[in-house]
């Protein structure tokens, strides 16, 4: 029995006989490897390890057993609107799904909402989120059930709480003069200034300065930068290098957030990369959600600064957004992860249908074959998003000194029967069907397709309890922003009529 620093008994998982995938190419052969966890960290590897006295053990004979997936861009605030909307473009569906819209809602529906979101990430074989939580108007005590669910429930979460100081109607085309003055209040973006609670000093005093804690880590997220003043992002850049954060933020996903770029900066060229260089943004801690509108320049731009993107396939297709410009992204060596987005808009926490999609939209962003896009899938998913997170010796792999974050598949599961390419038949044919067990931090949260951290039936029914309240309340924002339809087509049509310069959707022409 090992002790651990703090001399207590070390907790301690084997898991046994399993085919465990190291490699992202879609050559990779799984190995049948045992894999020892102690306190959080894999210490050994190797074709037979014996199981320690007092050891857990995880049978993994017949499973493949892979890291634990990340989800570099997830909102956890709009969980319960899952299957809500079809299809609406981007500035629309903000209006009806994003919490600035909403009364505000209560701590107990804030916890029961990242509980449910983070389930249905482990279900999927998801170990990380990155959860960019817009919590409006912020209150600490809706931070603190945050981070009390993610602790709970034993799934890792990097919380960026999301931000800005502009009023979302100030940064969006056209909108300032198309819709009468008395509807101005009733508009918002994913985030709005909120007077009441500077929310980096909360952050700053109750976590940043407090101990470490084992599952929950820190990054900033400012909402875009449209909506943050120059004053802003600099303290996000300050914060950031004091406490070595990451940052995570929202560009270019719509034609409109170009269209603002190129009315607005001037001084840049029209260019929010420009922006954000000048204000020394841009590097390794900068990850940029979507990134569907990048110009050519831009990527270089990117590439020389070691900025990483994230990309967020469903939904860019599904709200209207675009195609990112992927094989320009991977031909510059940008590193990037990948996203499953809001639940209201994707809908599912699923990193199979984004490995997928992503694949499927890079296929048709170029009429000439190659390259293999599997691979780049397989590792966004992992080693991707542990850079992005700036984890690379950290997550996202299977190797001594890495944390134990593991998920093990069925392979008797007729997807996987014949084993072919143990890479492109989980980026093709797996939809979270075969995940088993998934173990995060050396703990086995979901053993044969259970829960264990909590009683799985217990949250489902409080979510069904608090769900009539959230639902009524989502009416009375659908029939609102229904009757803004007009203005909101208007301003869609003007956009779509500005040249930006590029188009990232497929118009036919
Ligand atoms: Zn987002």
């Amino acid at each position: 029995m090992h002790e651990n620093h703090s001399g207590l008994p070390a907790r301690e998982l084997l898991i046994r006989g399993g085919h465990v995938l190291r490699g992202t190419s879609v050559d990779s052969q799984p190995e049948r490897l045992d894999i020892l966890i102690r306190d959080g960290v894999i210490v050994e590897l190797g074709a037979r390890v014996d199981a320690p006295d007092g050891a857990d053990v995880l049978e993994a004979t017949g499973k493949l057993v892979i890291p634990g997936m990340i989800n570099s861009h997830y909102h956890s605030h709009d969980t319960l609107a899952k299957g809500t909307l079809e299809e609406e473009p981007l500035e629309y569906w903000r209006l009806l799904a994003l919490p600035p819209q909403f009364p505000p809602r209560s701590r107990d529906e804030i916890k029961a909402r990242t509980l449910i979101g983070a389930y249905e990430n482990l279900r999927a074989g998801i170990t990380t989120v990155q959860d960019m939580v817009t919590l409006f108007p912020f209150d600490p005590d809706h931070l603190d059930a945050v981070v009390e669910a993610y602790e709970e429930i034993g799934l890792r979460a990097v919380v960026g709480l999301q931000y800005a100081d502009k009023k979302g109607i100030t940064t969006i085309p056209y909108w300032e003069e198309i819709f009468p003055a008395e509807l101005h209040g009733s508009l918002s973006t994913a985030a709005e200034p909120d007077a009441k609670v500077d929310q980096l000093a909360h952050l700053e005093d109750a976590y940043l300065t407090g101990a470490p804690r084992e599952l929950v880590t820190w990054a900033l997220g400012p909402s875009a930068p449209e909506r943050c003043s120059p004053a802003l992002v600099e303290r996000t850049v300050a914060l950031a290098e004091k406490y070595d954060l990451q940052i995570f933020t929202h560009i270019y996903e719509s034609r409109a957030m170009a269209l603002q770029a190129r009315l607005e900066y001037t001084q840049y060229g029209g260019s929010l990369i420009r922006r954000l260089a000048d204000e020394g943004m841009l590097g390794p801690r900068l990850n940029l959600a979507h990134s569907v509108w990048l110009l050519d320049e831009e990527i270089g731009i990117l590439a020389e600064t070691g900025t990483n993107v994230v990309i967020n396939p469903l939904s860019n297709v599904k709200l209207k957004s675009g195609i990112p410009p992927i094989h320009a992204i991977e031909e510059a060596g940008i590193s990037f992860g990948l996203g499953c987005d809001n639940s209201s808009c994707s809908d599912a926490q699923n990193m199979f249908q984004a490995m997928k999609m992503f694949t499927a939209m890079t296929a048709i962003s170029r009429p000439d074959p190659g390259p293999t896009q599997a691979d780049r899938a397989w590792h966004a998913a992992t080693r991707g998003g542990a850079h992005a997170l700036g984890r690379d010796n950290g997550i996202g792999h299977i190797e001594v000194g890495f944390v134990g974050d593991v998920v093990t598949i069925d392979l008797s599961d007729p997807t996987f029967v014949p084993l072919n390419s143990a890479v492109r038949q989980l980026v093709y044919a797996e939809s979270g069907r075969g995940v088993i067990d998934v173990v995060v931090n050396g703990r086995t949260v979901i053993k044969d397709r259970t829960l264990t951290t909590m009683d799985p039936q217990a949250l489902i029914e409080r979510v069904r309890e608090l769900a009539p309240q959230y639902l009524a309340d989502f009416e009375v924002v659908r029939q609102r922003t229904e009757k803004l339809r007009p203005y909101l087509l208007e301003a869609h049509r003007r956009t779509w009529n500005a040249d930006v310069g590029l188009n990232r959707l497929f118009t036919g022409e």
